[in-house]
């Protein structure tokens, strides 16, 4: 598509340059209000099982407690849809009026009662009136259309019940779990997830039902993304109103790592302006989980007084698919490369080889050897610090220039400028140099600059609108058909540790899935004057959110990928346990992706894209996933992981860990 022709389509957002909150409809569930001119909502879901009442409730209390504003329970059948009224008017009783939202698959009967009683429920288009079979499944234009009727026939009841008990709804996509249907004629696209939703929205406004909220959630953020950036533009497009959001990332795991996606897939979006609540799911307890959305939401307070970005007359990027910048091979950088690392260690003086582990390189005295993790990181700077000893292998070097211009070893260290030294220099590497720019002078550097095939751009913004403000830093170099690749650098030097990580995830995660940037740096100068332990932590911090990131935006794997469920009332095993067993055992297999789901009813379908799976099928069973394809049925969990394992190594994906 023409660039110009392509931003005059864009519709999913009201500006790529300037933040501002995309308009939607105010939606009333009970006494929150999603959408409008209201505050992003933060909500989440219960574990405990949906029959034990007190339970709930408490887990429910834990959760209003920590900052959760809505409530989802699962009603996996009508036993537990008619108990959501004895916890509903436990909480009352207790004092707490939070409002909640009953969560279906497959079950219509469920809905019906559940809401009668609740103030929003959650249907899954892809299960309300489908049985998955994973089958491809031809359909004529006619087939197609019956298969809609029918649809109509099984959702029409729930719709008219919401319409006349003021009942909410969100038709809540999941990227795992579409119909055969859809999948037969959409694939498991991002399409295919707006046109599930779509089916359902036309028959609530056939009925003139628009209290409803709208999800597109998937554990890939890059089809996440993808997914709601369209499904706002085929409302724009199909005149629909302009329903509010629920983000959320499915499966994201939890620590570090269920952080860390979550905030590349919800973080991209509310940069984009999108979204009126969030749920974080994460496998932890859930009022572990309103802390961290409250901390992504948080950060658009007070964006809308950021400094004026250029605005843009065409965009080249498009945000609906993903697609790498195109870019020169510069030493390891660009082209096919996979991102890479810097760590800056500048604000160490004299480091040793021992502090090299605080990103990934382990020096064996013993042995006099270095050892490197798979998170080692590709390149260190150094700034004025040079480094005093020979470097570990695998390892380079970034100078500041003038350090630079002294060092003998031309082979693994290498330059950095700033843009007015470059435009004075008079000796650069041979093969690679690094230069800072900072976004306001990329237009004016790219005639120097364009055809250097020994360039990368370190690039920075001061602006609090940090993710669009480096995208269009990138807009130009698209515009100007500059191939240079380019590092983003970011720096947090006020901010906690965990908001260090969602917001580096957000603003550098956002351009990875925009298919821009070779590389992450955090800067760690701001730290000079602390304590040198002080100072090393952060710099572990930061390396291990490096990786994190670039893992999380599907761009490098660099670690074994768990994608476990939240749980949540049907779970039928300890998650959390469960996970940390299997990730102690697996957790050196780089690239190979486990799901670790609660329950067979959802699990196999939102496993998404894992090689493996390991899914609970009835009181300790647990059935045992190669792909979508069943291997082993009703395994006891207490034997489960080794079967696990001997499965892995059948597919030639196991090693040894290294002792
Ligand atoms: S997969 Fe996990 S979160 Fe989803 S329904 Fe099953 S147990 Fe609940």
């Amino acid at each position: 598509m023409e660039t110009k022709a392509l931003l005059e389509k864009i519709n999913y957002c009201n500006s790529l340059t300037s933040y501002s909150r995309r308009k939607t409809i105010p939606v009333k569930v009970g006494n929150v209000v999603i959408g409008g001119d209201n505050p992003i909502v933060v909500q989440s879901m219960t574990t405990v099982d949906t029959m034990d009442t007190i339970g709930s409730v408490e887990q429910c209390i834990r959760m209003i407690d920590s900052g959760c504003q809505l409530i989802r329970i699962t009603a996996p059948s009508i036993k537990e849809a008619e108990n959501l009224q004895n916890i509903k008017d436990e909480l009352k009783k207790r004092g707490y009026n939070a409002p909640l939202v009953a969560d279906i698959h497959f079950t219509p009967n469920a809905a019906e009662i559940a809401a009668k009683i609740v103030e929003k429920v959650r249907i899954n288009p892809g299960n309300y009136a489908d049985k998955k079979k994973f089958e491809v499944i031809e359909y004529t234009d006619e087939s197609y259309q019956e298969e809609l009727d029918r649809i109509r026939e099984r959702f029409l009841p729930l719709v008219k019940i919401c319409k006349e008990h003021g009942t909410a709804m969100r038709i809540g996509t999941n990227h795992g779990s579409l119909s055969d249907r859809i999948m037969s004629r959409y694939g498991d696209t991002p399409l295919g997830m707006v046109e599930s939703a779509l089916e359902f929205l036309r028959i609530c406004e056939d009925e003139e039902f628009y209290d409803i909220v709208i999800s597109m959630k998937s554990s890939n953020t890059q089809v996440m993304v993808q997914a709601y950036r369209l499904l706002v533009q085929k409302l724009e497009e199909g005149n629909f109103k302009p329903y509010p959001l629920h983000l959320g990332v499915t499966e994201a795991g939890d620590g570090e790592d269920g952080r860390i996606k979550s905030a590349v897939g919800i973080g991209t979006l509310l940069e984009d302006g999108l979204g009126d609540t969030v749920r974080v799911s994460l496998t932890e307890d859930p009022e572990f989980e309103a802390p961290v959305a409250k901390a992504l939401v948080d950060r658009y307070q007070y964006r809308a007084d950021h400094e004026a970005i250029a605005v843009l007359s065409n965009y080249p990027i498009n945000p609906f698919e993903y697609n790498r910048r195109e870019t020169f091979e510069v030493y390891n950088f660009g082209a096919s490369n996979v991102p890479r690392v810097i760590a800056d260690v500048s604000a160490i003086k004299e480091i040793t080889p021992k502090e090299m582990k605080h990103v990934g390189h382990f020096y064996l005295p013993e042995l006099d050897k270095w050892k490197m993790n798979d998170q080692g990181a590709d390149f260190v700077f150094t700034g004025s610090n040079p480094i005093p000893f020979m470097l570990p292998n695998g390892m380079k070097e970034i100078q500041n220039y003038e350090v630079w211009q002294n060092t003998t070893d031309a082979e693994n260290k290498f330059p950095l400028l700033t843009f007015e030294e470059f435009l004075h220099a008079n000796r650069f590497h041979q093969k690679l140099n690094f230069l800072f720019l900072k976004d306001s002078e990329v237009a004016a550097a790219i005639p120097f600059i364009k055809e250097r095939a020994d360039l990368v751009i370190i690039l920075k913004t001061s602006n609090t609108h940090t993710y669009p403000a480096l995208r269009r830093a990138f807009v130009y170099l698209l515009e100007e058909h500059c191939k240079i690749p380019v590092v983003p650098q970011v720096a947090y030097p006020q901010q906690s540790d965990d908001k260090t990580m969602l917001y580096t995830a957000t603003d550098i995660g956002g351009l990875l899935v925009d298919g821009l940037g070779d590389g992450i740096m955090i800067d760690a100068q701001a730290y000079r004057e602390l304590e040198r332990e002080t100072i090393l932590k952060q710099i572990k911090l930061h390396n291990s959110i490096s990786f994190g990131v670039l893992q999380a935006a599907r761009t490098r794997m660099s670690k074994t990928e768990y994608i476990s469920c939240p749980s949540c009332g049907r779970t039928l095993f300890d998650l959390q346990e469960t996970t940390a067993m299997i990730r102690k055992r697996t957790d050196h297999l780089k690239g190979v992706k486990i799901g670790i789901m609660g329950c067979i009813v959802n699990g196999p379908g939102e496993m998404a894209d894992a090689d493996f799976g390991y899914v609970g099928s009835g009181k300790g069973k647990i059935t045992l996933y190669r792909g979508k394809e069943v291997v082993k049925r009703s395994v006891p969990s207490e034997k489960a992981v080794d079967e696990l394992i001997e499965i892995i190594k059948k597919d030639g994906m196991w090693n040894e860990p290294e002792a």
